[in-house]
């Protein structure tokens, strides 16, 4: 396996699945896991971090007459749902989880603590990253290059529905050309968007390596993982 301890990145959109009149769909939760559970029984330590953006994001507050700072915590209580809803499905295929949130929330989660997060790591456990990093103005793809960089991750892998990183948008032009690799200064110049600044900059400066690749492809995720080429690395 070429990444031992991985730190998963997923949208909250994704799990909206091709119908787009539900928030989650139990099929894109079963593919997930079924994919999941594939990397785990590798032997890989997983860190997941999900998005919210199917719920709530904090940038359609305003348009509602809603604060932008009250919208960024209604966006990470969204990704605490869908945290909830993949650690059961996740648990429903015999894998041991914990949900660690960004946000107090005794109830259901786990407080962050970094070191908590690094000893169930280490017990196999994979570890939901739910509310983001707790702070308003951030995104949950800047929580999984902070979070990766805590807990130590050899690399963040980004699931997204298309199959790496293109020179344009490749669901709108039919002539976009897709990297293999990318140095991040390379990704920087030519202003691909990978992540947001403040999450690219964080991986780039802690050469923390990202890997973009497409999360419904059968059999990906574990490809990706150990090393074959089916995403774009920028490193
Ligand atoms: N968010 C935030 N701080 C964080 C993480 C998330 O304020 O540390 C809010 C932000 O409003 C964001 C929303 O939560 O729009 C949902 O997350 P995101 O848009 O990153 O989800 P995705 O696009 O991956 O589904």
């Amino acid at each position: 396996m070429k990444y031992k301890r991985i730190l998963l990145k997923l949208s909250g959109e994704a799990l909206q699945g091709s119908n787009k009149s539900v928030n989650i769909d139990p099929a894109v939760l079963e593919q997930y896991s079924e994919e999941i559970k594939a990397l785990k029984a590798a032997g890989v330590e997983l860190a997941i971090v999900i998005g919210g953006g199917n719920i709530f994001r904090g940038g359609q507050a305003e348009a509602l007459g809603i604060d932008r700072v009250q919208g960024d915590y209604m966006g990470m209580l969204a990704t605490v749902i869908n945290a909830m809803a993949l650690q059961s499905a996740l648990e429903r295929h015999g894998l041991y989880t914990r949900l660690m949130s960004g946000m107090k929330m005794e109830q259901v989660c786990e407080p962050f603590i970094r070191r908590r997060a690094i000893r169930h790591l280490e017990k196999g456990r994979i570890v939901i990253f739910g509310a983001g990093i707790g702070n308003p103005y951030f995104t949950t793809d800047s929580t999984a290059s902070l979070r990766a960089i805590e807990v130590q991750a050899d690399v963040v892998l980004k699931g997204t529905r298309v199959d790496g990183v293109y020179d344009k948008d490749p669901e709108k032009f039919n002539d976009a050309v897709r990297y293999n690799s990318l140095t991040f200064q390379e990704a920087y110049e030519k202003n691909l968007n990978i992540m947001d600044m403040t999450a690219f900059t964080l991986c780039m400066e802690n050469k923390l390596p990202i890997i973009v690749f497409d999360m419904n492809k059968k059999g990906n995720l574990l490809k990706v993982a150990q090393g074959e080429e089916a995403g774009t690395l920028i490193s």
